[in-house]
C-alpha cells in the first residue's frame, strides 16, 4: 500500500481506479505480500529437518490464491471434506494434503479415508466411530490415523478464537493420550500423526513454545510418530499498538526444542505447521464506497456499501481493522471522529468497534463516493462472508506486478436463487 497524490494505491493501482473498474464493494489482494510472508515463514524454520508447511485454506479459499501457495510448494490444510475435494481437484498430491476436521460423521470419515488422506480424529468417541468404520469395511492392515491433542494451553487472544485449554471443544486432552492409544489398538488403528492448534492471533513466541513443549511431551508417549503438527495461529498486526510475532526468535526456539526432542525420541518425524492468517491477512483489502452520513447527539456515522456479511470479524469478535479514506488518504482538509457503519438491516453492523462497543475513529474527511479501504482483510474475510439480507458477495481481484486480474466474479441474485424450488 502506498500513497500518491493523496490517493491510496494497492500493488501500484489506485483504489479509485480499482473500484471504478470492478465496482464496489470489492476484495483486492496484493500477491507480492503473500510471497513476502511465505519467505518470512520459510526462513524462520530453515534449520528444521523434515519441515512441512500446509496453508490453512479456511483463511481464504479462492482457487487463484491456492495456486500461489501450491507453486511455492506449500501443502493444503483442509478442515472439511469439501476442502479436501477442492485440493484434489486443483491437483494437490495426497501427501500434500493434511486434514483436520471436527465432529465428523462416519460417512465423512469414509470419504476422506477413501481419498487416500489420513483422517484426523479429535475425540475418543471419533476414534471409536472410525474404528467401527474400519471394521465394517473389513480392513486387514492397521489403518494409520492422526489425533488432535488439546495441550491444555490456549492462545492469549480473543476468547472466541482460542482452541486449546479447558473451554475448547477441540482435541483429546493431553492427559487422555493413553486412553487414545488403547482405543486405537483395540480398533485396529495406528496413530502416526498428532496435531494441535491452540488458537489464532498469537503474537508472542512464548505462548507458542508453551504449547509446543506440551505437544512434544505428549508425543513422547506415542511411539513411531511420522508427523507432529503444531497447527497455525500466528498472529498479524491489526492494531497500530500491536507488535508482530518475532519469527527469528520463534524459529530459534522451535529449532532448539525440536533437536532435543528428536534425539530423545530416536527419530526425526516431520514437523509441520498450518498457518492461515499470517500468510494471507495483510495481502487483502476490502474496498467500499461512502453512501451516506448520519448523526445522533453522540456519534457521526459514515455509511458504506458493505456490511458484516462481507467482513464479519468486527461484529463477531470485536476485531480492529485499519480503515482509510482511500480517496483522501493524506488528509486534505480536516479530521473527523466517525463511526464507519455498514448497509445491513442490523444495528451491530459497525466496522469501528472496540470489544463490541462503538468506537469513533479519527479519519480524514469523507465525501459521498469516496473509497473506504478496510485493510488486513485477506484472511477470514471473503471465506466467512455470507448472503445475509440477500446481499451478493463482492468480486475478488488479484494484483501482481502492477496488473489486476479478476479472480472471482461478483455474485448475482440469479446465482443466489439457484437450487430453490
Ligand atoms: N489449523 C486449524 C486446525 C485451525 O482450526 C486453524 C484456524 O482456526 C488454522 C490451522 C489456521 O489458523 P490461523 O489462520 O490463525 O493461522
Amino acid at each position: 500500500m502506498e500513497i500518491k497524490d493523496n490517493k491510496l494505491y494497492i500493488g501500484g493501482i489506485s483504489v479509485d481506479e480499482l473500484a471504478s473498474n470492478y465496482g464496489s464493494p470489492l476484495y483486492v489482494y496484493d500477491e507480492s505480500i503473500i510471497h513476502e510472508k511465505i519467505k518470512i515463514f520459510k526462513e524462520a524454520f530453515t534449520e528444521i529437518d523434515n519441515l512441512k508447511i500446509y496453508y490453512a485454506v479456511k483463511a481464504n479459499s479462492n482457487i487463484n490464491i491456492l495456486k500461489i501457495f501450491k507453486n511455492e510448494n506449500i501443502g493444503f490444510d483442509a478442515v472439511s471434506p469439501e476442502e479436501v475435494e477442492l485440493a484434489l481437484r486443483i491437483g494437490y498430491k495426497k501427501d500434500d494434503i493434511l486434514f483436520s476436521g471436527n465432529n465428523l460423521t462416519k460417512n465423512e470419515m469414509r470419504k476422506i479415508y477413501e481419498s487416500g488422506i489420513i483422517v484426523n480424529l479429535d475425540s475418543l468417541s471419533q476414534i471409536e466411530t472410525f474404528g467401527q468404520l474400519v471394521k465394517e469395511l473389513k480392513f486387514k492392515e492397521k489403518v494409520p490415523v492422526s489425533i488432535r491433542i488439546n495441550p491444555d494451553v490456549g492462545g492469549r487472544n480473543h476468547p472466541e478464537t482460542i482452541t486449546g485449554g479447558p473451554n475448547s471443544k477441540f482435541g483429546i486432552y493431553y492427559d487422555k493420550v493413553s486412553d487414545a492409544l488403547k482405543l486405537a489398538e483395540k480398533n485396529n488403528l495406528v496413530i502416526e500423526q498428532i496435531n494441535s492448534h491452540i488458537g489464532s492471533g498469537i503474537l508472542e513466541a512464548d505462548m507458542y513454545m508453551l504449547a509446543f513443549n506440551m505437544v512434544l511431551e505428549t508425543a513422547e508417549k506415542i511411539p513411531g510418530l511420522k508427523q507432529i503438527n503444531l497447527g497455525g495461529g500466528f498472529g498479524v498486526k491489526y492494531h497500530p499498538k500491536e507488535k508482530s510475532m518475532d519469527f527469528t526468535l520463534l524459529g530459534k526456539e522451535v529449532n532448539a526444542v525440536w533437536r532435543d526432542f528428536c534425539s530423545d525420541y530416536g527419530s526425526v518425524p516431520v514437523l509441520s505447521f498450518e498457518p492461515g492468517r499470517f500468510l494471507i491477512a495483510e495481502a487483502g483489502y476490502l474496498l467500499a464506497e461512502v453512501t451516506s452520513f448520519n448523526a445522533t447527539p453522540t456519534y457521526h456515522f459514515v455509511g458504506i456499501n458493505t456490511g458484516f456479511n462481507h467482513l464479519i470479524r468486527p461484529m463477531a469478535y470485536g476485531s480492529y481493522h485499519p480503515i482509510y479514506n482511500g480517496s483522501n488518504v493524506a488528509g486534505d482538509g480536516s479530521i473527523d471522529s466517525v463511526i464507519i457503519a455498514g448497509n445491513l438491516c442490523e444495528s451491530k453492523d459497525i466496522f469501528t468497534v472496540k470489544k463490541g462497543v462503538l468506537e469513533p475513529r479519527d479519519m480524514h474527511t469523507f465525501n459521498i463516493g469516496d473509497i473506504v479501504v478496510i485493510a488486513v482483510t485477506g484472511a477470514y474475510g471473503y471465506s466467512m462472508a455470507s448472503n445475509y439480507n440477500l446481499r451478493t458477495k463482492p468480486p475478488e481481484v488479484l494484483i501482481n506486478n502492477g496488473k489486476a486480474v479478476l479472480i472471482r466474479e461478483r455474485e448475482t441474485l440469479d446465482y443466489l436463487l439457484k437450487g430453490q424450488i
